[in-house]
């Protein structure tokens, strides 16, 4: 068992431009709240547009052709990966407690789920530095055409607060593959990871403006980049709202390249014919995995009705036994909610479950009183028309739907505008083809949930986000196809 270490000394509340560490433009700060206690960690320099401008230009500067980084052979790219990835990895005790300490996630989740998925996805990335090729094609006449994947240019990434360092990786490990320059603007809840890794970044020894980062706020910093006239693809995670607010900022500027990846309200089937205990894992870890805080989480259970008391029951009991704590106590399998807001807006969401006539189940109170946490809260009876049938709640609060047939419940779970994930719990292949081809959802998992490699594309259709992240998927985003086509003396 690794100890965590309960203090992490905050090295770093700056922003990184061109490789240097330097003060807001404003002078101004922000605070940073731990999510268990209320109280504030750190001061951090608050970016705004003059700051997003300055990285933007160190951004370009580094992308001029002839400059290092262009210069910088593409297999030379994925060994500054793979050196950040050993960094992160040399660091990862620091860097789990860090984020524990930032988002209020159990130190057992950072350390052994996020940083092994932050260094695993960057030396995923590594590998495709030197593999990323276009095609010659057989046109007609005497020309010899050839397409080159490019970088886009410059990349403004927006992530959120729920997976920090972890969304970080995803950004950057595809951007940097294909070649790009970055400004990265980590939420302003959980912006310390990302700071921190900053200096890895140095250290590592990436040319200066190939990747800066810009801590701030949403409406400042975050539009500064989603209106820059430089900037020339941004990548967004985060609610499906400033989604829209995103894309339209690119199509009222420069019409930037943009990836979106959103809300969800995903379902998960549970057949009677299933295996109810791996059943009630999935639905159960789906949910309440990281303490509901998942752009993915299961939060629509649809129990056939021939097992739904019996499954109900086994998902109340998983609730009621989940321990809630510090993050820093290993015995803790939830920490708090990230911050006030959520925990407010969580807790209007059980009100509103109570109003509209679903039975609570358990929870639905907070858990002690200091910090954010709320008690795993369970409901039955609910239907898609009550709010928290319909809504993303993105907290510990699991919905269970009755229903009776395939047919019926494809229909159901696909009567919403989100789509990023669904799962379904049976032993029949027949229902898994016929569930998986025809649910609207960029990822179906079978028998299990939540489950991520950093081969595997992920994203959503419909409301849920556009594009894909990870995987070879993910490499499409951040490279523009050239087509040469070059005139021959004879057919080649
Ligand atoms: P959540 O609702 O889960 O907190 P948000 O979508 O508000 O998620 O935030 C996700 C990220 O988007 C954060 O980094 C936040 O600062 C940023 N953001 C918020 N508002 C805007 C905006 N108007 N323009 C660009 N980025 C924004």
């Amino acid at each position: 068992m690794v100890t965590p270490i309960k203090n992490p000394e905050i090295r770093y509340k700056h922003l990184f431009i061109n490789n240097e560490f330097v003060n807001s433009s404003s002078g101004k700060t922000f605070p940073v709240i731990n999510p268990a206690t209320g109280k504030k960690i750190a001061d951090v320099q608050e970016g705004d547009k003059t700051d997003v401008d300055k990285a933007v230009n160190a951004a370009k500067k580094a992308f001029e052709p002839g400059s290092v980084w262009r210069n910088t052979d593409a297999s030379d790219r994925g060994r500054l990966l793979n050196k950040l990835a050993d960094l992160i990895e040399r660091d990862r005790l620091y860097l789990a407690s860090l984020e524990s300490l930032d988002n209020g996630k159990p130190f057992n989740d950072s350390y052994n789920v996020d940083m092994v998925l932050v260094y695993k996805c960057l030396r995923y990335y590594a590998g495709w530095t030197d593999k990323i090729g276009g095609k010659t094609i057989p046109m007609d006449g005497n020309y010899f055409c050839y397409t080159k994947h490019e970088p886009v240019g410059v990349c403004g990434q927006i992530i959120p607060w729920n997976f920090p360092l972890l969304m970080f990786a995803w950004k950057l490990g595809p951007a940097i593959a294909c070649g790009n320059v970055v400004i990265l603007k980590p939420a302003e809840q959980t912006p310390l990871t990302a700071i921190y890794t900053a200096s890895l970044i140095k250290e590592a020894g990436f040319p200066p403006g190939v990747i800066n980062i810009v801590p701030g706020y949403g409406p400042t910093a975050g539009a500064a980049i989603s209106e820059h006239y430089e900037i020339d693809k941004v990548a967004f995670t985060g609610s499906t709202e400033v989604g829209q607010i995103v894309m339209q900022a690119a199509a009222r500027t420069n019409l930037k390249r943009v990836t979106l990846e959103l809300g969800g309200k995903s379902p998960n089937v549970v057949f009677a014919d299933a295996d109810l205990d791996v059943a009630a894992d999935a639905c159960h870890n789906g949910l309440f995995f990281n303490m509901g805080q998942c752009c993915c989480a299961a939060s629509r259970t649809y129990v056939q009705e021939d097992v739904y008391d019996v499954f109900t029951r086994k998902l109340v009991e998983k609730a009621k036994t989940r321990v809630v704590g510090d993050p820093f106590d290993s015995r803790s399998m939830s920490g708090p909610q990230v911050d006030q807001e959520q925990f407010d807006k969580i807790m209007a969401l059980i009100d509103s479950g109570v109003q509209q006539g679903a039975k609570l189940e358990c929870g639905g109170k907070r858990h002690g009183n200091v910090g954010y946490f709320i008690q795993p809260t369970v409901f039955s009876g609910v239907t898609e028309d009550m709010r928290i049938g319909r809504e993303e709640i993105f907290g510990p609060v699991q919905q269970i739907i009755k229903f009776r047939t395939l047919d019926e419940v494809i229909q159901r779970a696909n009567k919403t505008n989100y789509g990023l994930a669904a799962a379904i719990c049976t032993k029949d292949i027949d229902k898994v083809m016929t569930y998986s081809s025809q649910v609207k959802a960029g990822t179906v998992w079978v028998n299990s949930f939540n489950v991520f490699g950093a081969q595997c594309p992920f994203g959503g259709f419909k409301m849920s986000g556009i594009g894909r992240e990870l995987g070879e998927y993910g490499l499409q985003q951040y490279s523009e196809v050239k087509t040469v086509i070059i005139k021959t003396p004879t057919k080649v």
